[in-house]
C-alpha cells in the first residue's frame, strides 16, 4: 500500500506522540513504555491501522504495536490516533527486518501478519513476511507459547507460507482457505482494510495460526 503526495509525512511522524522514534531503546523495556505488564501483540505491515485500532479498542488489556515501513501510509494511522487516542497503542515506522533489534527474547505474545505484500518474483521470496527468514526473526522475540496469525486473499502467497513451515520449527495450529465461511476460525474475526476490500470482491480469505 503506497500513497503518494502525503506532504510532510516524515516531519509529522517525527513529531507524533503516538510514534516511538527510537524503538531500539525500548528493547526489553516495552512494559515500561506502556506503563503496565499486559501482553504485547504486534501487527507487522499495519497499513493505515484500522485492524490495530479496532483490536486495541476491543482489548484494552492488551498492548498493541503497529509496524509500518512507509511514512505515507503510517501517517493515516497517526491521523486516526489523533482523532481517537488509544492508550494501549504505539506505532513504529520501520522495516520488519529490524524487529529482533527492538524486541527482547519472549517480549511479544502474538504477531499478526495481515495481507502482506506478495513479492511475486522468486528472487524476492525472502522479503515475504511469512518466509522462513522472517519466521526465524519472529522466533527470536515471540514468547514460547506465542502464535503468529496470518491472513491473505493471495493464494500463491498462502501456498508459499504453508510450504515454508516444514523448513522451520513452526507448526500449524489451525488453518482455513475460506475464513468467512469457517464458523470456528471466523468467530470474533476483526476485518482489516484489505480484507474488507478483497472479500467484497468475492475473494476467499486464507488464514493460518502457527506455533512452535
Ligand atoms: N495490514 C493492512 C495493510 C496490508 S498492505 C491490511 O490488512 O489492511 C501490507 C502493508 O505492509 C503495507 O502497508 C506495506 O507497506 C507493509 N509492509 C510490507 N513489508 C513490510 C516490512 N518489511 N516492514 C514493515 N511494513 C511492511
Amino acid at each position: 500500500m503506497r500513497l503518494r503526495n502525503v506532504s510532510g509525512s516524515r516531519e509529522k511522524i517525527a513529531e507524533s506522540r503516538f510514534v516511538i522514534q527510537e524503538p531500539g531503546l525500548c528493547k526489553g523495556k516495552w512494559a515500561e513504555e506502556f506503563g503496565n505488564t499486559n501482553p504485547i501483540h504486534v501487527e507487522i505491515g499495519m497499513g493505515k491501522g484500522r485492524f490495530l485500532m479496532d483490536m486495541a479498542r476491543l482489548h484494552p488489556e492488551i498492548n498493541y504495536i503497529g509496524i509500518e515501513k512507509y511514512s505515507s501510509v503510517l501517517i493515516r494511522g497517526i491521523q486516526k490516533m489523533e482523532e481517537e487516542p488509544l492508550e494501549n497503542v504505539r506505532l513504529l515506522r520501520m522495516n520488519a527486518e529490524e524487529t529482533p533489534d527492538i524486541f527482547a527474547p519472549e517480549e511479544v505474545d502474538r504477531i499478526y501478519l495481515n495481507f502482506s505484500d506478495p513479492w511475486p518474483k522468486d528472487r524476492h521470496a525472502q522479503r515475504r513476511l511469512p518466509s522462513r527468514t522472517f519466521l526465524g526473526r519472529y522466533d527470536q522475540f515471540l514468547k514460547k507459547d506465542g502464535v503468529i496469525e496470518f491472513k491473505t486473499d493471495n493464494e500463491g502467497l498462502f501456498v508459499f507460507a504453508l510450504e515454508e513451515i516444514p523448513e522451520t520449527k513452526w507448526k500449524i495450529q489451525a488453518m482455513t482457505r475460506d475464513l468467512h465461511h469457517d464458523a470456528v476460525m471466523n468467530e470474533g474475526n476483526v476485518m482489516t482494510e484489505y480484507e474488507e476490500r478483497f472479500s467484497s470482491m468475492g475473494n476467499p480469505i486464507y488464514k493460518y495460526i502457527i506455533y512452535r
